[in-house]
């Protein structure tokens, strides 16, 4: 393994290296990390469900009733009619006509666009898209071209020179940029793609359960249902299980019965995570009360962090970026952070371009004022030490 073990130097002598964190607890607004109490501004559990005390008995019926496995893949005899309710719960849940559940947001991107195209296909999608867009993309016989990040002529032009040489063009997009918070011009996309007689698809990863009427996500938040053509997401962010889905016609959810590989060779979702899920789009339909809370914490920490002075990007998320920029300088920051109580990611190549280092804050419903208060204190007193503002 020496090939590895040079390579590793060579992140330790960037900077760059780090140990995995270790979570000795539910993934809250205060988690005992490696052994310390600190605040979690970094989780993707927008809306406190991943130990919410529903959601948690939901699952625990569902175990007690159908096991902890599905016993195989949904093709075979892993299809539970808890996995058949999940898919219907969804679709309406979204207002659109059909749906199916994969493993994960990852499983859905890496089957699906390689399902839904082939060789004599083109591929469009945004520079910023999500690691499994990208290689979901690179699974297909389709041609591909890249568009610059939310640049709407860039995406016209390649059309205006490519749209004919190929049968179906697919536009691919996220929803919420997950790195920077930002919100993909999918109205604009939408009728470009009408124009151009492009099909559409939305990775509402950071979307779903954020944006949108109770957290029905990018395309409700635009009013655009019935105009993407399939919208993915994720059940593993704010829904607070794990999995994803894709939501479209009743043909593409058939199609994907048959050709959506992760569904074909690898098992089902355990039951009890279908029951989880279930409980919590439940609790989306019957009040706003999550949603809410989390765009109040939202805005009113970003609001603290402008006042201070800090970059925060073009963000229109609770993702919140504090932009650095420098690679080692972003790292080091976080471990700074940790230190002193709060936990946020540094984030640096290869999730961003190089020199884009940041650290990304999370802002979730589960904190509190004064959670919110203790953290822009201390990356505030932070920054000012390193120079950073
Ligand atoms: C997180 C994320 C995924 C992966 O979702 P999982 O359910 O965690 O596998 C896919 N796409 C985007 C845009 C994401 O942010």
């Amino acid at each position: 393994m020496s090939h590895l073990d040079s390579k590793i130097n060579e992140l330790k002598e960037l900077g760059v290296y780090r140990e995995l964190p270790i979570n000795e607890g539910p993934c809250e607004a205060i988690i005992r990390l490696n052994g310390k109490d600190v605040i979690n501004l970094s989780s993707n559990n927008y809306l406190g469900f991943a130990s919410h005390p529903r959601i948690k008995k939901a699952a625990i019926d569902a175990i007690q009733k159908y096991g902890v496995g599905a016993g195989a893949v949904r093709t075979i005899v892993g299809n539970m009619d808890i996995h058949e309710t999940l898919d219907q719960v969804i679709a309406k849940f979204k207002h659109e006509e059909a749906c199916v559940v994969f493993q994960s947001g990852f499983a859905c991107n890496a089957g699906v666009i390689q399902a839904i195209t082939d060789e004599k296909d083109l591929i469009i999608s945004d520079e910023l898209n999500h690691a499994s867009i990208i290689d979901g993309v690179r699974l297909s016989k389709a041609a591909r071209a890249v568009y610059k990040h939310s640049d709407m002529e860039g995406l016209e032009k390649i059309l205006i020179e490519k749209r004919d040489q190929y049968k179906e063009v697919l536009i691919i997009t996220d929803g919420v940029f997950s790195m920077d918070g930002d919100i993909a011009k999918l109205p604009e996309i939408v009728k470009i793609a009408k124009k151009y007689k492009a099909l559409t698809y939305v990775d509402d990863a950071h979307g779903s359960g954020v944006l949108g009427n109770s957290g029905r996500g990018t395309v409700d938040h635009f009013g655009l249902h019935g105009q993407v053509d399939f919208i993915i997401g994720t059940l593993s962010k704010a829904i607070g299980v794990v999995g994803g889905y894709v939501c479209g016609s009743k043909a593409s959810r058939d199609w994907l019965l048959h050709r959506g590989r992760p569904l074909l060779f690898s098992t089902a979702m355990m039951p009890g995570a279908a029951a989880a899920i279930i409980e919590a789009f439940q609790m989306l339909e019957e009040s706003t009360e999550y949603t809410d809370q989390l765009w109040d914490n939202a805005k009113y920490f970003k609001n603290k962090l402008k006042a201070l002075g800090f970059d925060i990007g073009h963000s229109e998320t609770p993702i919140t970026p504090i932009m650095i920029g420098d690679e080692s300088k972003t790292i080091q920051f976080s471990k700074a952070l940790l230190n002193r109580g709060v936990y946020v990611s540094g984030i640096v190549f290869p999730t961003v371009q190089k020199g884009m280092g940041r650290i990304r804050c999370m802002v979730s419903a589960l904190h509190t004022k004064k959670h919110l208060d203790d953290a822009t204190d201390i990356i505030f007193k932070t920054a000012k030490e390193m120079k950073i503002i």
